[in-house]
């Protein structure tokens, strides 16, 4: 993507930034971020923009909430670090209470606190395979875990995530994630999965399958509650744990605490991150008590897991969640977005576009090379996602091949700001300038 000329400030930055970044962390915008607030941001040239990114679905709570910053400030006058395997502190304690309470599944649960998403998938493998005694490992196309060895391993693309990078972490599997609009269904899932258990490995010597009740980076395909049963029943049957990566989708972002509650199926280790924390690096796995107490003291932690100053933005975003009933409001943003992208489907104006899904806020759309031939166009969707970006519209595209705009507005941008931003997206797709 290019920048106007007249953009000086920008365009000297992107020099240093090409001379000085490695080239494999890519920026999906030209811009650099002065300044943000809830669902607004400033760049350094004083351009403003509205934010249907959210940092990758982190701030659901919005930039720099004032309860967050609060929260923050307060942690900030008392501690910032100890390491909690040196010193331990309250606010971890008590956001691992805060978090067993909201654990999707019945009994006892207990949590563990790291700083990023992909540590979160690592160690709730580490915790399903000490607890079950086996390695082997499930998991589906399209899926996105993270970028380290084995969260990569896990993940279904493999350029850019693990083009050339090694050997793969051993004895991980896959099977398809059913897509209706692909043409992939829920029997092709559980045939592979007995194929798997027939040709390739024993279904009792697999310690975990690990699914995105709505997939991330592979397009807000949403998991079908009968799938979500079948694997529950396939798990239960074989002693497999079940993960549940709601890195994404978690916090209120599909209108349920975790989108897995959509489906009555409860998972046994629950991966957390991104908008738990309101913008501050922290993540987490909330399981069966029974599981996360298999490691053996000092197996997990980090120096930085479960920093104070995430712990304690984290009890604030709990709070906001509830105070401002941010559940209900994720349904009511998607109820606009349906509308806009349904009437934007229907006007047959500008690029075509098809296959509105997702469930509360988490909502996608593809654009596609036709109305009659609704074949993925990842290059569409990136010409969709600039021309929004050139009239003041940040968002982000997903999907095997980028071609599904995926919106991940703040749960607490107001009606106008929802308003003016679905507006962008629109002319953006109808290409009115
Ligand atoms: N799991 C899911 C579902 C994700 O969406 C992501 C990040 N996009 C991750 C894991 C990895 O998180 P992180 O980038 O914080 O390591």
């Amino acid at each position: 993507m290019t920048t106007s000329p007249k953009f000086s400030e920008t365009i000297t930055l992107l020099a240093r930034r090409t001379a000085a970044v490695a080239r494999g962390v890519s920026t999906a915008t030209p811009l650099f971020v002065e300044s943000a607030l809830n669902g607004e941001i400033l760049d350094v040239e004083g351009r403003r923009y509205i934010d249907f990114a959210s940092g990758i679905g982190v701030l659901a709570t919005g930039h720099l909430h004032p309860k967050v910053v609060r929260a923050v400030e307060e942690q900030l006058k008392k501690f910032s670090h100890t390491a909690f395997q040196v010193l331990a502190y309250e606010p971890y304690v008590e956001l691992a209470e805060r978090l067993n309470g909201l654990a999707p599944f019945t009994g006892p649960a207990k949590s563990v606190l790291f700083t990023t998403g992909a540590e979160a998938v690592e160690n709730a493998v580490k915790i399903a395979r000490v607890a079950t005694g086996r390695s082997a490992l499930i998991a589906f196309s399209g899926a996105f875990h993270g970028r380290t060895m084995m969260s990569a391993s896990l993940s279904g693309k493999l350029v850019p995530y693990k083009h050339r990078v090694g050997p793969q972490a051993a004895e991980v599997f896959r099977v398809p994630f059913p897509v209706d609009h692909l043409g992939s269904q829920i029997e092709d899932t559980i045939h592979a999965l007995e194929a798997l258990f027939f040709a390739d490995i024993e279904a009792t010597r697999v310690a975990a399958m690990i699914i995105e009740s709505v997939q991330g980076e592979g397009g807000f395909n949403v998991a079908p509650p009968q799938l979500m049963r079948a694997l529950r029943k396939i798990c239960d049957t074989n002693g497999i744990v079940l993960i549940a990566d709601e890195i994404q989708s978690g916090f209120g972002r599909t209108g349920r605490m975790f989108a897995i509650q959509h489906t009555e199926v409860e998972p046994d280790l629950v991966t957390v991150a991104k908008s738990l924390a309101g913008g501050f690096p922290l993540s987490g796995v909330i399981g069966r008590a029974g599981l996360m107490d298999a490691v053996e003291p000092g197996g997990l932690g980090g120096t930085y897991g479960g920093s104070p100053i995430g712990c304690a933005a984290a009890l604030a975003v709990l709070d906001i969640l509830q105070e401002e009933k941010l559940l209900t409001r994720a349904d009511a943003i998607g109820r606009s977005i349906r509308g806009c992208i349904s009437n934007l489907v229907e006007s047959k104006e500008g690029e075509p576009i098809a296959n509105l899904r997702g469930l509360g806020a988490m909502l996608g759309f593809d654009v596609v090379k036709s109305r009659e031939h609704p074949i993925p166009d990842g290059g569409a969707a990136k010409r969709v996602a600039a021309r929004a970006l050139e009239r003041g519209l940040v968002v982000l595209t997903c999907g095997s091949h980028g071609e599904t705009v995926r919106l991940l507005v703040p749960l607490t941008i107001t009606d106008d700001l929802l308003k003016e931003g679905l507006d962008i997206l629109s002319a953006a797709v109808k290409q009115i300038d």
